[in-house]
């Protein structure tokens, strides 16, 4: 029995890359099929973010071209994490293997063919890793240390370097899906599966064309939901500061005693001012951390769905 495989492709307002990449998808998935026990029906799947531009069109006028080009297109903008849930949905549907990949190709299509090689081996994640960052601006590359390296203090593991391009089996899929969150932080989610997994280097290189779609805002939400998805870590800190804060007050209280009994003068009201200020801004920085943690319980509990499917090709 040959595997089939799906290319899952988020795609938000990617008029401007979506032909060729379309193009570059199907020649390297016709040489997977060539190459390897992979059935000649094995097809792409490009799912629609509610993009304002001319995505949809391309995908219908390609569908239409090529039977082996699916699309999904979302009643609205859900977001990249999103979008990959639902390609994942449709195509552990029929897929044996699926593999999601960034629109703009600015991960190395080329190496779709080393991850497929390795599936047939048995592996049922491989990561696309790559081995450079000089593609990213000086802010991208730093914050997205930052981000790493905190997450990974909070005890929240991930495969450095990597995003979104990994090829996952049928049933690792059909795992993840099992992860209801709201807030998704997929590449978070994956390492908690389990099986086996393996990884794959390239190089990353700039965007096709077009413009990057995680502007400032998105990728600040992006990091801040993985923060706190993966981690209670910020919560407990807090109880320490606040078990710090404590013992302070103790030993103040001590020492304003003593001082008080040996007829010392009395102290004057900035020693008291100081700790109302950093006591309350100590309650603050709790309190707001607590609404955040019932902020994401609430959205939690909803239920909501995670996207709305307007249509569907293929
Ligand atoms: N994307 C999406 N919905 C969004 C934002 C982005 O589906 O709301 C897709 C986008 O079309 C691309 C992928 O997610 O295929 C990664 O986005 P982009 O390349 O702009 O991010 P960057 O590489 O700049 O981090
Ligand atoms: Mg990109």
């Amino acid at each position: 029995m040959l595997s089939k495989l799906t290319i899952v492709v988020p795609a938000f307002n990617e008029e401007a890359v979506l032909p060729d990449s379309i193009k570059t998808l199907l020649e390297v998935e016709n040489r997977i099929i060539d190459l390897q026990n992979i059935d000649p029906a094995s097809n792409l799947l490009i799912v629609d973010d509610g993009s304002k531009d001319e995505t949809w069109n391309i995908i219908q006028r390609e569908h239409q071209l090529n039977a082996r080009v699916d699309g999904l297109k979302f009643s609205r903008n859900f977001g990249h994490q999103n979008a990959l849930i639902a390609g994942l949905t449709e195509a552990a549907k029929v897929a044996d293997v699926i593999i999601t990949i960034d629109a703009d190709l600015q991960d190395d299509p080329n190496s779709m063919v080393e991850m497929v090689a390795k599936y047939l081996n048995g592996i049922d994640i491989v990561y696309g890793v790559r081995n450079n960052r000089e593609t990213d601006t000086w802010f991208k590359r730093t914050s997205a240390g930052i981000f790493y390296k905190t997450l990974n203090l909070l005890g929240v593991k991930l495969v450095q370097n990597h995003a979104d391009f990994r090829l996952m089996s049928q049933r690792a899929v059909l795992t993840l899906l099992k992860y209801q969150e709201r807030n998704l932080f997929i590449r978070g989610i994956i390492p908690l599966i389990g099986f086996n997994t393996d990884k794959v280097f390239y190089k990353r290189t700039p965007r096709m064309a077009g413009e990057s779609k995680y502007p400032l805002k998105k990728m600040l939400a992006f990091a801040w939901d993985g923060l706190t998805s993966f981690s209670i870590a910020p919560v407990r800190a807090i109880l320490l500061l606040g078990c710090f804060a404590s013992f302070l007050g103790i030993i103040a209280l001590v020492y304003s005693t003593v001082t008080k009994l040996l007829g010392l003068t009395v102290h004057g009201w900035s020693s008291l001012m100081i700790s109302i200020w950093i006591l309350g801004g100590f309650q603050m920085i709790s309190l707001g951390v607590i609404g955040e943690y019932i902020g994401k319980l609430t959205t939690e509990v909803k239920q909501r769905p995670r996207f709305t499917i307007e249509k569907k090709l293929g």
